[in-house]
């Protein structure tokens, strides 16, 4: 299984056998309130019927059709979708199958886009520590996560790491942005002064929030900072948008609410509310016609692709989504609801065991103090806990405890979640 501890699953699997809405049903029957999204990626909540239908009736339509100098309708319409979706210059897809692909994809995109523009000394990539960017070769090199590349040994070589910017000691409880840690974008500058010139550099990937290594949300104007310095040296900055696209900070993307354009976005999760596997690079016109006008006459542009970008159910799929999310206003929801899911998660903040919250839209870390002398972390034990006791689903990484509903949670929900989490930290804090 996936990045699990098989032995000790199969002592006491968690299983999952339907869901709807706000809820999944437990193989042993309980309806079990999802507080994560799945895994940040049911946005519209689970079995949406608009989405159910699409994919239904696209199986019996057009079943595959192949990629390779062909493609299908749908294709484009589903690319036009998410292009208007998008800030504004990013008017080009490229479709993949999930979001490790999707960052292989930029990363590949972002190399060959130099090589055409005749620049091919730019080579390097720089990404972040704690970053996670999916689990292909490209995705582990730029990645801040050495567990994930240790069984592997040496993954791609120029890649560099920037500092991520959590500092509980000066940000602890920030609700929303944090005050201090903008400077740390100037890393990057100093980095390509002192350690790279700056004109073998090919890209700067980051995720906009990180989530996956406990929500690290960016400094005021820090953001922003790291797009200058790639402007200022001809570096395509990519943001990994794979958990924070399609509505999770209120807005289509964290781009949108930071007003930062990159270069690229990288997708997957929310673009099909994870009913069918699809994953997405969106990038800017400039880049399409640098390769369009650059590459030899007749010859193929990007000697890239899947047997599966843009499958037909993939694509049934992400146009129901997309229409879903305008449809229900669901971004807008997120937007309004985001102020009560703050509010209940900082009442939090007394319970003894908890050194940190922090949170934007409907996401939020919840950082525990470590236990000492146990095998498991607190979070983990909490994890148990709210699945088997608490009938809520959490995520939890170290210490950390993440939270991301879908966007349709109401009030009610977000109290039930927050009132059985604070009871499930109490009796673990207990023993
Ligand atoms: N990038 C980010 C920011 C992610 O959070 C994830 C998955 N959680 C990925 C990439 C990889 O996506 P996938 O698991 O669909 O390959």
């Amino acid at each position: 299984m996936p990045f699990t501890a098989n032995r000790q699953f199969k002592s006491k699997p968690r299983l999952l056998s339907s869901a709807k809405g706000m809820y999944y049903q437990s193989a042993d029957g309980r309806e079990i309130l999802d507080g994560t999204a799945g895994l940040w990626c049911v946005n519209a909540g689970h079995n949406h019927p608009k989405i159910v239908e699409a994919i239904q009736q696209q199986a019996a339509t057009l079943d595959f059709a192949p990629t390779f100098q062909m493609a299908h309708p749908l294709a484009f319409q589903a690319a036009s979708k998410l292009a208007e979706m998008s800030p504004a210059g990013l008017d080009r897809v490229f479709f993949c199958n999930d979001g490790s692909e999707g960052v292989d994809t930029a990363l590949k995109i972002a190399l060959a886009y130099h090589r055409v523009r005749g620049d091919a000394g730019r080579f390097r990539l720089i990404g972040r520590e704690r970053a996670y960017h999916g689990v292909g070769f490209g995705g582990i090199a730029v990645g801040g996560i050495a567990g994930n590349r240790k069984q592997f040994g040496a993954a791609l070589a120029g890649v560099d790491h920037l500092p991520h910017p959590l500092n509980i000691s000066k940000n602890a409880f920030s609700k929303g942005l944090p005050e201090h840690g903008a400077e740390l974008a100037d890393v990057l500058e100093s980095r390509l002064l002192a350690l790279h010139d700056p004109s073998t550099v090919a890209a700067v990937i980051v995720e906009p929030i990180q989530g996956s290594t406990g929500v690290i949300i960016p400094p005021k104007s820090y953001l922003q900072k790291l797009r200058n310095i790639c402007t200022k040296y001809g570096i395509l900055l990519i943001f990994d948008e794979v958990i924070t696209g399609f509505g999770r900070l209120g807005s289509a993307f964290a781009a949108n609410y930071f007003d930062v354009i990159p270069d690229m976005i990288v997708c997957a999760k929310g673009l099909t509310n994870a009913a069918v596997p699809m994953g997405a690079v969106i990038i800017n016109t400039g880049i399409y016609d640098t390769f369009m006008e650059n590459s030899p006459k007749d010859a193929i542009e990007l000697f890239h692709g899947y047997t599966y970008s843009a499958h037909p159910l993939a694509c049934a799929a992400a146009i129901a989504a997309l229409d879903v999310y305008q449809e229900e206003q669901l971004f807008e929801r997120a937007a309004q609801i985001s102020t009560y899911f703050e509010a209940a998660a900082h009442q939090l903040r007394e319970l003894p065991t908890v050194k940190d919250i922090r949170n934007l839209g409907l996401v939020c870390g919840i950082e525990l103090t470590p236990q000492e002398g146990k095998s498991t972390t607190r979070a983990y034990d909490i994890f148990e806990k709210c699945f088997w006791e608490k009938n809520i689903l959490i995520r939890t990484t170290g210490d950390i405890i993440a939270l991301s509903p879908p966007l349709i949670i109401n009030k009610d929900q977000i109290d039930t979640l927050f009132s059985q989490l604070r009871d499930a930290i109490v009796e673990q804090a207990k023993g």
